[in-house]
């Protein structure tokens, strides 16, 4: 069998064995004993990790992008103007969804690298009257992580509902739901949780809940909050069979955050991506992303002169690791370096000491052992 590669890609992120292990569990009964007990503690734990007391949490089978379907299905009716903030391929992806379902949205985009500025956000909501504003906390693509609580003061006592998209983020970086005043935090099981892709995650605040019961009958039936509610309240209960194994490692992967703590492991991920950073620098790479927007989650690398994305990301692989390449426009131009969810230093340590490996064997030049060093010194001092 081939050896087991280190999934350093901005997603889905490395499974912790414990995670691995609760997957393997036998498959038991969507409203079993086993089942309800972890679903209600799963969904408990969902509420702390986004500083969340009175919402509801949903965890459905699905993914990211399912979870961005149903906020917007869930609190916009036809008519009502929203406005998409984008910092590049997701924020845009959101914007190609409230057109799918016929929503009149703005979109503000800003430059790919940097962030639309809480400014231009001011602005534009001076000029037009919106149900709701949308914003990606951290793009996968680009690597910009959002000044949020910046948007957050802006919108507060607007009245209208503040949709945040944490699928790169929640879990990793702070988001703090009821004191900024974020209506909904959509994510997805497979970044900063740590668990294997599948699941749809989202907590809806009070406000968006009441929305909801307002809007009567929409447009969806899986994807209706109202049809999943009463499952999320008491697991016993049935509407359209939950992913079981899945939502076990969920569960798992929950403990393992509220066990690290969360001011830690913002800490840790903040930590983790300064010391890959350092790193790369040292071996003389830049990053796409401009400096206040680097996002803690992934870096997003510019390929230095001489460096070919295809036979780099090959050597990588074959010397046990692997990272993604640019979507869109930064197609072959930079690689995309995950560092979220339960990584550890050693991993960090690993990650940089193959891609050494692999530019010494594409001829770069660079101080052997340097990256290393640097890396080291900010996870060790
Ligand atoms: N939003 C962001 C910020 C993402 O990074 C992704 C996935 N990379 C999505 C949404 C969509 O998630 P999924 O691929 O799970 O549908």
């Amino acid at each position: 069998m081939k050896k087991e590669k280190l999934l350093m890609i901005p997603g889905p992120s490395p499974v912790h064995p414990r995670i691995l292990n609760s997957l393997s569990q036998p498959t038991v009964s969507h409203v079993g004993p086993e089942m309800v007990e972890e679903l209600k503690e799963a969904l408990a734990a969902l509420k702390k990790i986004v500083f969340c007391e009175k919402g509801e949490p949903f965890v459905i089978a699905g993914a990211g992008t399912l979870a961005m379907e149903i906020a917007l299905l869930n609190t916009i009716e036809k008519g009502e103007r929203i406005l998409v903030l984008s910092q590049g391929y997701f924020g845009k992806r959101m914007s190609q969804i409230a057109q799918s379902f016929g929503l009149d949205h703005d979109l503000i985009e800003s430059e790919w690298g940097r962030a639309v500025l809480p400014d231009e956000l001011e602005r534009k909501l001076s000029e037009r009257e919106y149900k709701a504003v949308v914003s990606t906390h951290v793009d996968t693509c680009t690597g910009t992580c959002a000044p949020l609580k910046d948007y957050a003061r802006l919108l507060k006592n607007r009245g209208l509902i503040f949709i945040v998209d944490g699928v790169c983020a929640t879990g990793g970086i702070e988001e703090r739901m009821d004191a900024w005043g974020i209506d909904i935090i959509l994510t997805a099981a497979q970044k900063c949780f740590g668990a294997p892709p599948g699941l749809a995650i989202l907590v809806v605040s009070e406000r968006a809940m009441e929305k909801r019961r307002k809007m009567g009958r929409i447009p969806a039936y899986y994807s209706d909050l109202l049809n999943w509610l009463p499952v999320m309240k008491e697991p016993s209960k049935y509407f359209s069979t939950p992913a079981v194994n899945e939502f076990r490692a969920f569960y798992e992967s929950t403990q393992i955050v509220l066990e690290e703590g969360m001011e830690k492991r913002f800490l840790r991920h903040a930590r983790f991506a300064k010391s890959i950073r350092a790193g790369l620098t040292e071996l003389g790479f830049s990053f796409f992303t401009q400096e206040p927007f680097l996002a803690d989650t992934l870096s997003v690398v510019n390929y230095p002169q001489g460096i070919e994305d295809q036979a780099f990301r090959r050597k990588l692989y074959e010397e046990g690791v692997v990272v993604a390449g640019g979507l869109a426009q930064t197609a072959g131009k930079v690689f995309r370096l995950g560092h979220m969810g339960n990584l550890s230093a050693a991993q960090v340590y690993f990650a940089l000491d193959s891609l050494e490996r692999t530019l010494l064997s594409l001829g770069y030049k660079f101080e052997v052992g340097s990256s290393l060093r640097a890396a080291k010194a900010i996870l060790e001092e």
